[in-house]
């Protein structure tokens, strides 16, 4: 088979997949992978341990798609059913290869164990199929090529499927599809919203889809973050990244400061970047976010070079003991006040003796609104260099508007210390 793949579908077995408890990862490992060669994934489809369904969903995958990857059901029991169904929707006859065989009876003498008659059945090989070696577990992949159409047959566990998958499927897949590639670029954006985002970028970017080679953009928004994506697709992988960059440089000159990364970077790394080239370090004060700025600031690899830690003062006295906050200030003008955050800031920054201070004081819902201080309304202050104080109204759940709440004080920090035009 060789030509671009022009569809390909994932099949994940397993009837926990179904439950509550458990999701599909897999699916998105393979779809990111096979984004890389070139591959785009048209369907995935999750089916229980049932002969049936699952013969179902072989066969209609394997009518439509020109790849398909089946991920689960290799394992040795009678609810791993993926290697029969694939063989007999194919019409394919099982053998039982010699070769596996005793690399399975292998693996369990290294364990003083005596191998159970049940994992015969994992050295069962369709005809024609090539068993793909596991290096961490008994169940062999397998490979096979039929009538115009590739099909990889994965095991469901993660540190099994992804280094199999690595050093098997996709050569295969790159050879297959004639050196087809993908590649991504990714604009960061905070402090916009959806729309205002989509406003300034789509006069440019939906140049790029009618060019050669075609972009395709897509807008992403979570609370407190836009992203554009950009995607392009060729042979020429050099020539791929030089388009996508020209793409970059002009949407990101469109959008203008709000763009905090475009080489994959976090708020929170872009923050510590600029933290470490002058060699400063920062404190944290939070109340509604609950510790989880200091969180983001620390999920940084490296982050101890710029980051001294923090206080969650959740409760008012909290505020006044260990940040130094006068009480009458909170009387005076409410503990979400602009006010309280700035002597947060301030008192966080002198008791750590940091050379940036930032403080975070609000109300995340659902209760604690008022008519003057709506659910939402976050005061966020910076002390040291650059200093600043706003009020916000961020709009969504609980969850969303502490988010929002955190990106916001990372944005400040970074506006604060950016040398202004
Ligand atoms: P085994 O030999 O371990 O039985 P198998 O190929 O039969 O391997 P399954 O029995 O389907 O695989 O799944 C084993 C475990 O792998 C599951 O309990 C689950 O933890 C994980 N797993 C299976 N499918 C997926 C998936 N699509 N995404 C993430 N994890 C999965
Ligand atoms: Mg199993």
């Amino acid at each position: 088979v060789t030509g671009r793949i022009r569809r390909a579908e994932i099949i994940a077995a397993g009837s926990e997949l179904l439950t509550p408890h458990r999701i599909d990862t897999n699916s998105l490992y393979l779809t990111g992978q096979l984004n890389e060669l070139g591959v785009v994934v048209r369907l995935k489809s999750v089916v229980g341990d049932d002969r049936d369904d699952l013969a179902e969903v072989v066969r209609q995958a394997l009518a439509r798609a020109d790849l398909v990857i089946t991920t689960g059901g290799l394992g040795p029991t009678a609810d791993d059913l993926t290697r029969e169904v694939v063989a007999d929707v194919l019409g394919l006859s099982l053998e039982l290869d010699e070769g596996i065989f005793a690399s399975i009876r292998a693996r369990f003498d290294r364990r003083g164990v005596k191998m159970p008659e049940i994992n015969r059945r994992q050295a069962l090989v369709p005809r024609g199929a090539e068993a793909l070696p596991n290096a961490f577990g008994t169940a062999p992949g397998l490979w096979l090529e039929v009538a115009g159409r590739m099909v990889a047959l994965l095991p469901g566990p993660p540190r099994e499927l992804r280094p199999m998958f690595e050093t098997y499927v996709a050569p295969r897949i790159a050879q297959a599809s004639g050196g087809f590639r993908l590649r991504r670029r990714i604009i960061k954006i905070t402090g916009r919203s959806e729309s205002q985002v989509e406003e300034l970028a789509f006069p440019i970017y939906s140049q790029f889809a009618t060019a050669t080679p075609a972009i395709e953009t897509t807008i992403l928004a979570w609370p407190g973050q836009i992203e554009l994506h950009l995607a392009t697709s060729g042979t020429d992988v050099a020539a791929l990244e030089e388009v996508l960059e020209g793409a970059v440089v002009r949407l990101a000159a469109a959008v203008g400061p709000a763009v905090f990364s475009v080489d994959g970077s976090s708020l929170e790394a872009v923050v510590g970047r600029i933290l470490e080239e002058r060699g400063w370090f920062v404190a944290v004060a939070e109340s509604c976010t609950g510790g989880t700025l200091l969180g983001r600031l620390t999920d940084v690899p490296g982050s101890s070079a710029w980051v001294l830690g923090g206080v969650v003062a959740y409760a008012d006295e909290v505020k006044v003991r260990e940040l130094d906050v006068p009480a009458d200030l909170i009387a005076a003008h409410g503990a979400v006040s602009e006010p309280v955050a700035q002597a947060m800031a301030a008192g966080v920054c002198r008791r750590f003796a940091a050379d940036v201070g930032v403080a975070i004081t609000g109300i995340a819902g659902p209760g604690g609104g008022s008519v003057e201080k709506p659910v939402g309304t976050v005061a966020i202050a910076i002390a040291g260099p650059g200093a600043a104080v706003r009020t916000f109204t961020f709009p969504g759940d609980r969850e969303a508007i502490r988010r929002h709440a955190t990106s916001a004080a990372l944005d400040m920090v970074r506006s604060a210390l950016s040398p202004k035009p």
